[in-house]
């Protein structure tokens, strides 16, 4: 996790800033961070109209230019060629809807993550979120350890504390520990 906190340094995006890195048989095969695609204009200097124009978090990722840490890791794997079935992933942020499907699709084992997200609005959808979770073959789980850089990756999250939705996550984790 302490590579992936050091990969979402150069991470660019007006919303959080994530690192990913992706791990097979104790090796890095792949990392990632998110930020615009190579070439255009970097989230922060407005190369992103979603981000932009303070869309509300959690939303119109579909519309969102930046690519997330976890997409980042996968695409780089696939751009130079190596198998990424069974690895073990750490993000610095729980991966969202479509980074886990992707994930799931890419036949990832395990999830790491150092903050927490949560999907907001329908309940249905939040429900599947889980279900989607729940259906990695390791386990999707938290680490607890020191951030010194937590209210720059999570500049939304200082204004609107989300501590509370932290708790529930013992549903998503398969009994092994
Ligand atoms: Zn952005
Ligand atoms: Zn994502």
């Amino acid at each position: 996790m302490n590579i992936a906190m050091a990969v979402r340094k150069k991470a660019d995006c007006m919303g959080r800033r994530v690192g990913a890195v992706m791990v097979k048989e104790n090796r890095i095969i792949s990392t990632g961070y998110n930020g615009t695609p190579e070439g255009v204009e970097n989230c922060t200097e407005g190369g992103c109209v979603r981000c932009k124009k303070g869309t509300a978090a959690g939303t119109g990722y579909d519309v969102c230019i930046c690519v997330h840490a976890e997409q980042n890791a996968l695409i780089t794997a696939a751009r130079f060629g190596i198998a990424v079935e069974g690895a073990v992933v750490y993000s610095t942020l729980r991966p969202c809807f479509d980074c886990t499907k992707a994930l799931l699709q890419a036949k990832i084992s395990t999830i790491y993550y150092l903050d927490d997200w949560n999907p907001k609005g329908d309940e249905d959808l939040i429900a599947q979120y889980k279900l989607l979770q729940a259906r990695f073959p390791e386990r999707v789980q938290q680490v607890q350890m020191d951030d010194p850089d937590e209210d720059w990756a999570n500049p939304r999250r200082t204004s609107q504390p989300e501590a509370a939705e932290s708790n529930g996550n013992d549903d998503f984790q398969s009994s092994a520990r």
